[in-house]
């Protein structure tokens, strides 16, 4: 079992390795990246037995490209150790005082660029060379030559070899991005991999266009130079017109970094370079020798790695939407500002409580950051940033779009918008309907839907099935074409197969999801049945609560659906579910967990497999689960899994238990 991970995870790691050095198109992020690192290196500690010389954690990442001239480094170009939190510096701090009693540190910002060794030569720049694997590198000399800042004299005689960071700038890479945009041109994921990028160009005029920069953080053969501390050799770079990075601190202890790193992590955002952490190195050189290295990493310096980045900006305005529950859902509107790689200008504030409970006024500064790297959220305002412009925030009492007046239900944090027929409710519970866990009308989308409604052909669910009546009409409409209309049409006729589960998720019921749709189908069979059901016949059924149970109630009881319901039978949509015979296997009344590329089939696919033997797949890991079943580049779910140690279950394994049957 470990062994198989360990592999899997080495053959992960390099995959996602070629991706990000030699393709620069990270898939995922520096974070998971880093989590499934550490996962290996605690697995490889843990089972010393299958040590491999190749392992990600054994090499500098990165490879030699085609194209240019190979370098073998002189001194290798290595990596460094990794530390994520005030634990983990304590840690190294101990370990090096085992050797140094009275350690001083010089804490730099850890700038997030390609690694370049660049060398002088009798005071001539003279060649320029990237890490690649570490050993050898690739002579990028005429590119790195486009870079400005750099002197192609320095004034010092002899052979001078420094090392640093090539970026680019934040500024630059949104202007080239912009540009690729409009060259209908892939952008790049961020700015460290757009310099990587641009520094990898055969032709050298492409590179002096992207304006890249670079601090220099490492003189190599300094000692030669009678410099024997390293804060002293980048003062001495400073005076050679290397540009070094200004914002670094002598410290002598582990709670001095970290003073300097809480400061710096509320610096970042308005750098104008992208940093990824600081870094930690001994300042004696002399030290720095006696503790050496691993085949990877220096002993005697480390990179403290920021958590997920938290940026702050203002908060222009609230604005509220309404969802076809009739929900009512203030989203703020930010300043646009760059989170991990993309620009956020938009942020849920989910309801009027998170609103006051994080006193959140229009016009404050917030902090904002992507949950699990994606979805923005406002984590705090700022009050003593406030300046006398801000204004508390009244949520409306009516409703934006229809003006009725707005409810909350004694236990919901939500207002509702009650009005069954006011028109954002309408179009948005069409677009639920045609989605795809529902009638799955690939045809009908958003915009179709909402063009639909605006000139009066779509004011009901049960209209969809009118519009093959209305060709003509339809036919005027802009974008229409006898090629988009048919297939519209021919889309909402298929939809009349779908099964009893997905018309019941689709009819937009309160509290009641695809799962909860599907559990329903499995025991009434027909809509007739779940129609007729009372409170304590639904809430026999494991998994539907008595609110879920009240709502599915008030929902048929209402003359408005019932008549939903006729129209739809009417018109020939399917009111009954495939026939379940559920198959006994190992699964059989499981909660099961799916994580991982599957080779040999779809997420949904794996899906409906596992419930077809009676199991609950369930969309998150926690002790109630009974099993994990893994594919490739399973990350933060698998790891989450072991903690908890929860059965596991890889793909082939699967695939066995799936064929017994
Ligand atoms: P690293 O980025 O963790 O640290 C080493 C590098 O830091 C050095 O080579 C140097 O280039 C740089 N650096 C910046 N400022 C510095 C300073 N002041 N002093 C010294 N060095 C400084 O290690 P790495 O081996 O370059 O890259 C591994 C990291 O790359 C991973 O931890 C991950 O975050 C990222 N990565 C991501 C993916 C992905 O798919 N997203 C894939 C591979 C690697």
């Amino acid at each position: 079992m470990s062994e198989s991970r360990i592999l899997e995870l080495r053959r992960i790691l390099d995959r996602l390795s070629y991706e990000y050095y030699v393709l620069d198109k990270p898939s995922i992020s520096d974070q998971e990246y880093d989590r499934l690192y550490q996962e290996l290196l605690a697995l490889e500690e843990a089972f010393p037995q299958y040590y491999d010389a190749n392992s990600p954690t054994q090499r500098v990442g990165g490879s030699v490209l085609e194209g240019f001239d190979k370098v073998a480094h002189k001194r290798q170009m290595l990596s460094l150790g990794n530390a994520f939190n005030k634990e983990d510096l304590m840690n190294f701090d101990r370990r090096i005082r085992q050797e140094v009693p009275h350690p001083r540190y010089v804490v730099e910002l850890k700038i997030d660029g390609l690694a370049m060794s660049l060398f002088y030569r009798g005071g001539r720049f003279a060649q320029a060379v990237t890490r690649g694997d570490g050993e050898v590198g690739e002579d990028v000399t005429n590119n790195v030559k486009t870079i400005r800042s750099i002197p192609m004299e320095i004034a010092l005689p002899g052979e001078v070899e420094v090392r640093g960071e090539v970026f680019m700038p934040k500024k630059s890479f949104e202007e080239l991005n912009a540009q690729r945009t409009e060259h209908n041109e892939e952008l790049f994921a961020n700015p460290r991999n757009a310099a990587a990028g641009s520094i990898r160009q055969l032709d050298s005029s492409i590179a002096a266009k992207r304006k890249l920069d670079a601090f220099w953080y490492y003189f190599v053969n300094a000692q030669e130079f009678d410099i024997h501390e390293h804060s002293e050799a980048l003062d001495v770079l400073d005076r050679l017109h290397l540009k070094t990075n200004p914002l670094r601190r002598i410290c002598y202890s582990v709670d001095e970094i970290w003073k300097f790193i809480l400061e710096m992590n509320e610096k970042r955002s308005s750098l104008s370079y992208e940093i990824d952490g600081m870094v930690i190195k001994l300042d004696h050189l002399a030290a720095q020798q006696q503790l050496g290295s691993t085949v990877k990493t220096p002993r005697w310096a480390i990179a403290y790695k920021f958590p997920a980045e938290e940026v702050v900006t203002r908060l222009l305005n609230i604005t509220v939407t309404v969802g076809r529950t009739g929900r009512i859902t203030p989203n703020a509107v930010l300043e646009p500002v760059r989170v991990a790689g993309t620009t956020v200008s938009a942020a849920t504030l989910h309801n009027e409580d998170m609103i006051k409970e994080k006193d959140i006024r229009i016009h404050d500064m917030v902090v904002v950051r992507k949950a699990g790297d994606i979805i923005p959220e406002i984590v705090r305002s700022l009050p003593q940033r406030r300046d006398g412009t801000q204004g508390i925030y009244h949520f409306p009492t009516v409703c934006p779009v229809c003006g009725s007046e707005l409810v909350r239900f004694s236990d919901e944090a939500a207002h509702y918008c009650i009005n069954q027929d006011c028109p954002a409710r309408v179009v948005e519970s069409i677009i639920h309907y045609a989605s795809k866990d529902a009638m799955d009308i690939m045809s009908l989308g958003d915009k179709t839907v909402e063009q639909l409604h605006s000139v009066g052909l779509l004011d009901s669910i049960e209209d969809i099935y009118c519009l093959k009546h209305k060709k003509e009409v339809i036919l005027e409409l802009e974008g229409f074409q006898e090629r988009s209309y048919e297939r519209l049409i021919k889309g909402i006729e298929e939809s009349k197969k779908k099964p009893l589960e997905n018309l019941i998720f689709g009819l937009g019921i309160r509290q009641v999801g695809s799962k909860a749709g599907k559990i329903l189908a499995k025991k009434y069979h027909h809509i007739d049945a779940l129609m007729q059901a009372d409170e304590a016949d639904l809430t026999s059924i494991k998994d539907i609560g008595y609110i879920t149970a009240q709502s599915i109630i008030a929902f048929f009881h209402e003359a408005k659906n019932i008549e939903l319901i006729a129209h739809l039978k009417a018109y020939g949509v399917r009111m009954d579910s495939d026939e379940e015979v559920i198959r006994e296997s190992v699964f059989t009344g499981k909660t099961v967990v799916l994580t991982g590329t599957l080779q040999s089939m779809g997420r949904s696919e794996a899906k409906a497999l596992l419930e077809s033997f009676g199991a609950n797949v369930s969309g998150s890991v926690s002790k109630k689960t009974d099993l994990v079943i893994y594919g490739a580049e399973a990350g933060s779910k698998l790891v989450k899994a072991q903690q908890l140690h929860v059965a596991l279950m890889d793909e082939e394994s699967f695939l066995k238990e799936v064929q017994k049957r």
